[in-house]
């Protein structure tokens, strides 16, 4: 038990990576905070939750509209009296290649992907600092250090989340909170699911180990980092891409 009566809050936990970042966290045993926009599959997840004998509140939030994330957090410490781990998980994509790519298509990227890491640790942090202690970490990715083509916003959006990840480790490491970054590879999820077969076959000829990363192989560094076993790492990115960047 890793993060015995531990406080986590992960968004977009309701399915793929934040899922399983949310049941991995779950069985070290900390308490679940499931934020997401959709508010039904969080209450699924926090069913799967609560039967492994720890609690678990669903949020509804957006991080990309700073009018939520105060309210979310305030459910949250009410409920659970602190925050100990704050997972910056939600993300979506808008692809397109730049000629083709909408002014609105960029903004919906970064607002959700990077503005909306900036809003969440902003308000985690005040607390975190007042404990003086806290872990947050941030769900970046491989495009962020290779870029890709078709994804300008997205890749963007991840490399922000590397300085940013940074910048909050050397901020705050004297209140005592850590930042660090998870960069996963390609990971079978819905968000991968929708990419035509002959896009995948390209992209697994590019992963020495020659397979795609499962929810629970970015899930195990995400607690490694959230755990006191990292207690004395701060400011790095853990890459989980089966060698596809090294
Ligand atoms: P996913 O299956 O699409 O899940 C993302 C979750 O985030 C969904 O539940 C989604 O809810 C929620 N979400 C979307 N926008 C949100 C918002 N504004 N506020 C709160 N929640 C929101 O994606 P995934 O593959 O698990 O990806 C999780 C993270 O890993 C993302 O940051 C992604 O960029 C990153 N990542 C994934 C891969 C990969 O290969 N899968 C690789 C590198 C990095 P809705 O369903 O309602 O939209």
């Amino acid at each position: 038990m890793r993060l015995k009566d531990s406080v986590a809050l992960i968004t977009g936990a309701a399915q793929g990576i934040g899922r399983a970042i949310a049941i991995s966290m779950a069985k070290e045993g900390a308490h679940i905070g499931i934020a997401d926009t959709n508010i039904e599959k969080s209450e699924v997840v926090a069913g799967e939750i609560r039967g492994l004998g720890v609690k678990a509140l669903p949020i509804q939030l957006d991080v990309s509209k700073s009018g939520e994330i105060a309210s979310a957090f305030e459910k949250l410490t009410k409920e659970f009296g602190r925050i100990d781990i704050l997972v910056n998980n939600a993300g979506i994509t808008k692809d397109a290649l730049i000629l083709r790519m909408k002014e609105e298509d960029w903004d919906a990227v970064i607002n959700i992907n990077l503005k909306g890491v900036f809003l969440c640790s902003k308000e985690a942090i005040k607390i975190m600092a007042k404990q003086q202690y806290g872990k947050i970490i941030n769900i970046a990715s491989v495009v962020a250090f290779i870029g890709n083509p078709g994804q300008a916003n997205y890749s963007a959006s991840k490399a922000g989340i590397v300085g940013l990840t940074k910048t909050i480790a050397r901020e705050y490491a004297s209140r005592g909170i850590r930042a660090n970054a998870v960069a996963p590879g390609f990971i079978q999820t819905a968000m991968t699911d929708i990419l035509p077969e002959k896009v995948k076959d390209e992209m697994k000829g590019n992963i020495p180990l020659n397979q795609f990363g499962l929810p629970e192989d970015v899930a195990n560094a995400a607690v490694f980092l959230a755990s006191k076993e990292a207690d004395y790492i701060t400011g790095q990115v853990i890459h989980v891409n089966g060698g596809m960047y090294m």
